[in-house]
C-alpha cells in the first residue's frame, strides 16, 4: 500500500496458482514487532503465521480478480502489509478497479468464514482443541473480519479510500481525486479520535498517519480540506 518495495538478498519468493509472490524480510520484523505484545514465543510465532496467511490470502484475492480480468499480477508482502501489482492495460475502467479492490477483503471474509466453519465442525465432532489452535483461530477471525473491515473505510490508500475514489470518478462533474482525498481526511481523523477513545492505540496512529498524508496530498494540490 506505499508504493514499490525493492529487492533484498533475504527476500523469500514463489508461486501460488500462478501467481508470482515475494516476501520482504521486514515483513516478519514488523509482524513479530506487533506481536511482541502477547508476551510468549510460541504465541508470537503463531501471531506471524496467522498475519502471513491472512494478508496472503487478502492479496490473492485481489491478484486472482486481476487474472481473471487478464492482467499479469505479481504480490508482495511487507511491513506487516502488502500488495498485488500489475500493468492496467485495455478494457480497464473504474468498475474493474473496483472489482479487484474488492476481491481482496472478500476473500478475507471467506476464509474467516471457512476458519469458523472448521471450529464448529471440529467442536461438534467433539475434537478437543489444544490452546494454542484456539488463539489461532481466534487471530484469523481478528485479523480477517475486524481489519477487513477497517480497510474498507474510505481512507487513502487503504482498499476503502481508494473503492471511494474509483466510485466517485463514476460521477463526470466530481473532481474524484480531489473529494477522495477531502473524505480520507475527514474519516481518517475522526477514526483516530474513536480508535484512541477506544484505547485501540496502533490503529489511532495508523489513521491519524493516513490522515495527515491525505492532508499533505491536497496541500500539495494546492486544495484545502
Ligand atoms: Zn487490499
Amino acid at each position: 500500500m506505499f508504493g514499490q518495495v525493492s529487492r533484498t538478498p533475504y527476500d523469500i519468493e514463489f508461486s501460488l496458482l500462478g501467481i508470482p509472490a515475494r516476501i520482504h524480510p521486514l515483513f516478519w520484523l514488523v509482524s513479530v514487532i506487533f506481536g511482541w505484545q502477547l508476551g510468549r514465543p510460541d504465541l508470537v510465532v503463531i501471531w506471524v503465521m496467522c498475519v502471513f496467511l491472512s494478508i496472503l490470502v487478502h492479496e490473492m484475492g485481489h491478484a486472482l480478480m486481476a487474472r481473471a480480468f487478464g492482467y499479469w499480477p505479481h504480490i508482495v508482502l511487507h511491513h506487516f502489509g502488502g500488495y498485488a501489482s500489475f500493468t492496467p492495460g485495455r478494457g480497464y475502467s473504474a468498475w474493474t478497479s473496483i472489482a479487484i479492490l474488492l476481491a481482496g477483503p472478500l476473500a478475507g471474509f471467506v476464509f474467516f468464514g471457512v476458519v469458523l466453519l472448521l471450529e464448529i465442525v471440529l467442536d461438534r465432532a467433539g475434537v478437543n482443541l489444544n490452546q494454542q489452535l484456539l488463539v489461532a483461530f481466534g487471530m484469523l477471525g481478528y485479523i480477517n473480519l475486524y481489519w477487513g473491515l477497517v480497510n474498507l473505510l474510505p481512507v487513502l490508500p487503504l482498499d476503502g479510500g481508494q473503492i471511494c475514489r474509483d466510485v466517485l470518478s463514476l460521477f463526470r462533474r466530481v473532481d474524484s481525486e480531489l473529494w477522495s482525498l477531502r473524505i480520507s481526511v475527514g474519516v481518517g481523523f475522526a477514526m483516530a479520535l474513536l480508535f484512541y477513545r477506544l484505547e485501540a492505540r496502533y490503529a489511532a496512529v495508523l489513521f491519524g498517519l493516513l490522515a495527515l498524508m491525505s492532508l499533505q496530498s491536497l496541500g500539495a494540490r494546492n486544495e484545502r480540506w
